[in-house]
């Protein structure tokens, strides 16, 4: 226990002697381990005596800037007794990058449209300087010398990234150079999982892959992100930039007498045809060579035209960007993104991908990658690599989705007693789509479930609906002005700063109500210390809402595993609940309470919830420390 620096319990040692033996022989593992087990102190405690020892870097991933902040603290602390470095890097944002700060539609552009303006900013002019007054300072500082300034501090993101900002250095360019100082580097997934980006902070870092040890944090979330990132999507409102582009552009042709306002209506076509054809509800299917075929019908094309059309406009893309960088212009060109999925579209294999459009007021055109264990190539060809979660289960799944050999799974259960964390459910209510079609009193029932507890219980309570459809449902039918406390809201599109602003006006109020979604922000990111939460009332199970989408995955597992409906419908409703749930208990002397409203929960093994005829009393009970010899010897059993 060498870089644990508090005193460790039982399982700690355990979760680090597990990782320390994995990394030492080269291998991956998976690892479930329950809140209060300390995931960041045990993960770095176990990855540095080897990676140190042996000339390993540790990459460390995370999703949040909170959590790179709790990693560099806790290196902080390990560094008061051993020499370690680590540093976070973000991509550029209004934090990193001051010249962005200064230019509002700069905000807008996507992390390759920064990096090539960027690039242009760097390179000298005729004067000799160059056009990026916070790069051109940094040619007065060696890296290694800043890195001894900062070392015994070791800021965490946000006092670096002000620190260089005062001194008149980029933050980002600053927390590059810093990089091959760093025995630990915490920073996004997009940063191993985006090929070109990993290539350069492997470069940054100097250090090859096969030297690296990648831990990945809240790792439930990876192949979702892994799905994502090979994922291409279209919306029908970006013709309209594309038609306003090529006017400012002298109506360009793409091919021999096709200009690009012919694509566009060709696309639009295309688009009303699928929705027609293919549309049943929010999405749906659309045959291999619908797109293809539809272009050549509208623009009288062969196929090999319309993909010679395509990189026609993306080459012109590649223009129109160059001349915007010259006027300091965000480099976009919404002909070339059109030209790119044109040829996405058609390249993709329909094996892996399938294609969808989706509905709603802004419709898109989607090839959707089903699967991740191409993207996952750097976590298996890394030197040793381990995904940590609260809520990991089932972890074979998790292994073979990625194609992790040579892997040792673990689940490590929470060390906090299960007695302090109480969970009912009213047997009496369901969000279940059949039956609110039955009996549609079921939503007056939660409605009338919801007031009572809130109001007879008057603790900090987040209430989970299972989508925002549902919340305004409730917020409509008069249950949030039916409280007693003040409502707060986790709202659709909210920005991070909107969202921590209120959750803190939630967590200093008295008997304040939180309505949030469950799978949200607040249900899976945030900590509610003390007694900031006692009391989550999660309303439904969280079942993902049935789609084309949805079956096709379903299909692709059956195929692969032959669990399609348990790895795509069941295990994500079960993390989402747990998750809400997890948030009442941070710490050894927390106390919690969660009912849930929807009488399906028995059905979700192990989540030992125990019915109620009269939730309020049972719940101040809780608190009371009132509950019977016999309920405690129910619900123990029940856990
Ligand atoms: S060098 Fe830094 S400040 Fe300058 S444009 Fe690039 S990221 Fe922004």
């Amino acid at each position: 226990m060498e870089y644990f620096p508090y005193e460790p319990r039982e399982t700690q040692r355990e979760i680090v002697s597990f990782i320390d033996g994995t990394v030492s022989s080269g291998k991956h593992a998976v690892i479930e381990s329950g809140t209060g087990t300390g995931k960041t102190i045990c993960s770095l405690a176990g990855t540095l005596p080897f990676s140190k020892a042996h000339g390993k870097r540790i990459l460390y991933l995370t999703r949040t800037k909170s959590q790179q902040k709790q990693i560099i603290e806790e290196l902080r602390r390990i560094s008061a007794d051993n020499e370690v470095f680590g540093i976070a890097i973000q991509g550029r944002s209004v934090s990193t990058c001051p010249m962005m700060a200064s230019d509002p539609e700069l905000k807008y552009g996507t992390a390759e449209e920064l990096s090539k303006l960027c690039s242009h900013l760097k390179k000298k002019g005729a004067d000799g300087r160059c056009g990026c007054p916070y790069f051109e300072a940094m040619s007065d500082v060696d890296p290694e010398q800043y890195v001894k300034s900062i070392r015994a501090e070791m800021p965490d993101p946000e006092t670096f990234q002000k620190r260089c900002a005062s001194d008149g250095y980029c933050p980002y360019e600053m927390s590059k150079a810093c990089l091959p100082f760093a025995d630990v580097v915490a920073a996004p997934y997009t940063f191993i999982v985006v090929p070109a980006i990993r290539k350069h902070l492997l470069d940054w870092m100097n250090v090859p892959l096969e030297d690296l040890v990648v831990v990945v944090d809240e790792a439930h979330n990876l192949p979702d992100f892994l799905r994502d990132s090979c994922t291409s999507e279209y919306f029908l409102h970006s013709l309209d930039y594309v038609e306003k582009e090529s006017d400012d552009n002298s109506k360009p042709e793409v091919a021999d007498g096709i200009a690009v306002s012919d694509v566009v209506a060709a696309m639009r076509k295309c688009f009303s045809e699928a929705a027609l054809e293919y549309l049943m509800d929010s999405d749906g299917l659309i045959p291999y060579g619908f797109l293809e075929e539809c272009l050549m019908s509208e623009l009288c094309m062969t196929s090999y035209q319309i993909q010679g059309m395509s990189k026609n406009m993306i080459e012109l893309g590649e223009t129109i960007k160059e001349r915007k960088k010259e006027r300091r212009k965000l480099p976009r060109s919404y002909i070339g993104n059109l030209g790119a999925f044109i040829e996405f579209w058609m390249n993709c294999d329909d094996v892996t991908y399938v294609r969808l459009i989706d509905g709603g007021p802004d419709p898109s055109f989607e090839a959707y990658c089903m699967d991740p264990y191409e993207a996952a190539a750097p976590f298996r060809d890394c030197f040793s690599s381990i995904h940590m979660s609260g809520t990991l289960d089932p972890l074979e799944q998790y292994k073979k989705e990625l194609g992790l050999i040579k892997c040792e799974n673990r689940v490590f259960p929470s060390p906090f007693d299960p007695d302090n964390l109480l969970t009912l459910y009213a047997s009496d209510v369901t969000t279940r789509h059949k039956d609110l079609q039955i009996d549609p009193d079921n939503i007056g029932r939660i409605k009338d479930h919801i007031i009572e507890i809130v109001n007879g219980t008057g603790r900090n309570t987040a209430v989970f609906f299972p989508s925002y459809e549902m919340m305004d449902r409730f917020i409509a039918n008069g249950t949030a002005d039916a409280l007693d406390g003040q409502v707060f809201s986790e709202r659709r599109g909210m920005s991070q700063g909107e969202l921590m602003e209120t959750v803190d006006e939630f967590r200093s109020s008295t008997g304040g109500i939180l309505f949030a979604v469950t799978g949200g922000r607040v249900s899976e990111g945030i900590d509610f210390p003390s007694r900031d939460l006692e009391l989550a009332i999660i309303v439904g199970l969280p079942y993902p809402r049935p789609s084309f989408k949805k079956e096709a995955l379903i299909r692709y597992f059956d195929r692969r595993f032959s669990n399609g409906w348990e790895a795509v419908v069941k295990t994500p409703m079960v993390r989402k609940m747990r998750q809400a749930r997890g948030r009442l208990i941070r710490s050894e002397t927390d106390r919690g309470a969660a009912i849930i409203l929807d009488n399906r929960v028995t059905q979700i093994y192990g989540f030992g919830a125990i019915p109620t005829k009269d939730a309020v009393s049972d719940i101040n009970g809780f608190f009371d420390e009132l509950l019977t010899p016999s309920d405690l010897a129910i619900r123990r059993q029940m856990l």
